[in-house]
């Protein structure tokens, strides 16, 4: 087992749609609505790969918590056909900041396909627990890959003054574009908005939002890409700040992370996520290759510079977010801040 990971037991498969199944796991697990598991699914290739599946099931309703996978290829294929109650599955902690940051707020909701998973927690969750008003707009290709449509139909009856779902069904309508995306947005562009599905539904979401002058700051989108790299297979531990330039001096750092404020001397070559971790900061991580967003801290003094980013946009990086995993320091003094 590597570091930080445990192993959860399944206690049943649910077949949501012929492609996509959801895997309930017979363990308490501690995260917010939105977040995601990395999983280690077996490979006789490699050994294994890693794996991201967003919790469709909330913390606030005393329901199990519960990834939902659609068939895709390698990894999401091999747990559709293997996993099963009483499969355990090594798991890395709940992550990601695709999370409502208040279950009072009403918001707006752009899910497509797979990427109704995260919305679906934030729907459960904000029903159960908030007071918020919701808007969905669920695009899929047609009527049969529709996952959680019951349930869906069940919580709009339910809550018929707080839950809206808007079907788009590519088979009737076509796929959706952003001019038509914009007319359903329209009413809520006050609204904090997430969008997670595809990357062209992703893009016309974002681009129908950003026409209605939505900051960028109000819209929180999630990626669906898999892992290159295995944070299961790498040694936690990373080898000890680089010999070869001796003369230079730390940079100072100091890190908000779950209410208490830390100060470091900071390696100018150590990566700003392996750092914390060696001084024994609980910092979140999924990747740490600069592809999934799960180590996103804001920058509140100074500058960094990022070795990879596969998942920022420009617009996130002139909002001061950076990827923990991929930053070293540029300027003498840095403030982090996770919070
Ligand atoms: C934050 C986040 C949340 C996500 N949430 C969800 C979710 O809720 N639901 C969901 O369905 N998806 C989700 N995803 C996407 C998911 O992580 C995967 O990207 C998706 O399931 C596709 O992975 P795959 O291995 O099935 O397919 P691919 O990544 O396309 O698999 C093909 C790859 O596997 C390799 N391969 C083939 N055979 C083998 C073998 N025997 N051994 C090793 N490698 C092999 C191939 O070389 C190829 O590179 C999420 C992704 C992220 C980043």
């Amino acid at each position: 087992m590597s570091e930080g990971s445990r192993v959860l037991r399944v206690s049943e498969v649910i077949a949501e749609t012929p492609q996509a199944c959801s895997v309930v796991f017979d363990a308490a697990l501690d995260y917010r609505p939105g977040q995601f598991l990395t999983l280690r699914i077996p490979s006789d290739e490699c050994g294994s790969v890693a794996r991201c599946y967003s919790l469709s099931s909330s913390p606030f309703t005393g329901d199990a918590p519960q990834v939902t996978v659609k068939r895709d290829g390698y990894a999401s294929n091999w747990i559709c056909d293997h996993v099963a109650a009483g499969t355990e599955l090594e798991i890395l902690p709940p992550s990601g900041v695709f999370t409502p940051a208040s279950l009072d707020e009403d918001l707006l909701l752009f899910a497509a396909g797979s990427g109704i998973t995260p919305v679906m927690s934030i729907v459960r969750s904000v029903l159960a627990q908030g007071r918020g008003t919701l808007n969905l707009v669920y695009a899929n290709r047609d009527e049969t890959s529709v996952i959680f449509a019951r349930a869906l139909r069940e919580l709009a009856a339910e809550h018929p003054d707080r839950l809206t779902v808007v079907h788009w069904l590519e088979s009737v309508q076509g796929l959706p574009a952003a001019e038509q995306l914009r007319t359903l947005a329209a009413p809520f562009a006050a609204r904090e908005t997430f969008v997670c599905g595809p990357r062209p539904f992703m893009t016309a979401a974002t681009t129908a939002l950003k026409s209605l002058g939505v900051p960028r700051s109000r819209i929180h989108t999630e990626k669906f890409v898999s892992l290159g790299g295995n944070p299961f297979e790498r040694a936690t531990p990373a080898p000890a700040a680089r010999q070869a330039e001796p003369a230079e001096e730390p940079a100072a750092l100091t890190v908000n992370l779950d209410g208490a404020e830390h100060r470091f001397a900071w390696p100018r070559q150590r990566k700003l996520l392996d750092h914390l971790l060696d001084n024994g900061l609980d910092a979140p991580y999924s990747c740490r290759e600069g592809q999934c967003s799960a180590c996103a801290c804001r920058i509140t003094a100074g500058e960094v510079k990022m070795l990879n980013n596969d998942v920022l946009d420009s617009e996130d990086i002139a909002d001061g977010i950076v990827l923990a995993c991929q930053s070293l320091p540029l300027t003498d003094e840095v403030s982090i801040s996770y919070e």
